[in-house]
């Protein structure tokens, strides 16, 4: 279910440390830091899912019940600007936030949706290679494997 290899870099800072990098990431772009958007953080940070706006709200409304869906929204626009979140546009769904910003994949269920990250696989050569094939200066990639996930296949 979970992946092999566990990103652990958040787990490893308290949430004092977090709530410092947050601030000092969105004042550089511009973006008030506020509890509100603390919390948004919080959820997103330690969620494995890639969770939807959403399900985000749903999951802060649980501490914070006078937060507005549009809060959400917003606290993530200035995590997206201030790289401290991605935003996946995957298949047609709504979109989903992930805070691993260092590039990896993604495989997506075609059944159920659910988003999991791909990693200790290591496509650098294929990626290369691709460049190569097409002469493509290569800058970014994005990459969505379908499939269905262990839950769906059983
Ligand atoms: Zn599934
Ligand atoms: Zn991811």
């Amino acid at each position: 279910m979970t992946s092999p290899v566990a990103d652990t870099s958040l787990q490893r800072r308290t949430p004092e440390e977090l709530e410092a990098e947050l601030r000092e990431a969105l004042e550089a772009e511009g973006h008030r830091f506020t509890a509100q958007r603390a919390a948004v953080y919080g959820v997103l940070g330690t969620s494995r899912s890639h969770p939807t706006a959403d399900e985000i709200f749903t999951s802060v409304r649980e501490t914070l019940p006078d937060i507005s869906l549009a809060t959400v929204y917003k606290a993530l626009e200035a995590f997206v600007s201030s790289g401290v979140a991605r935003k996946l546009t995957l298949g047609e769904g709504p979109a989903r936030y992930d805070y691993r910003t260092e590039e990896h994949e993604h495989v997506r269920c075609v059944s159920c949706g659910r988003v999991a990250d791909v990693d200790g696989v290591d496509l650098t050569a294929c990626l290369e290679a691709a460049g190569r094939k097409t002469d493509f200066e290569v800058v970014e990639h994005r990459l969505e494997l379908l499939g269905h996930c262990p839950r769906c296949r059983n």
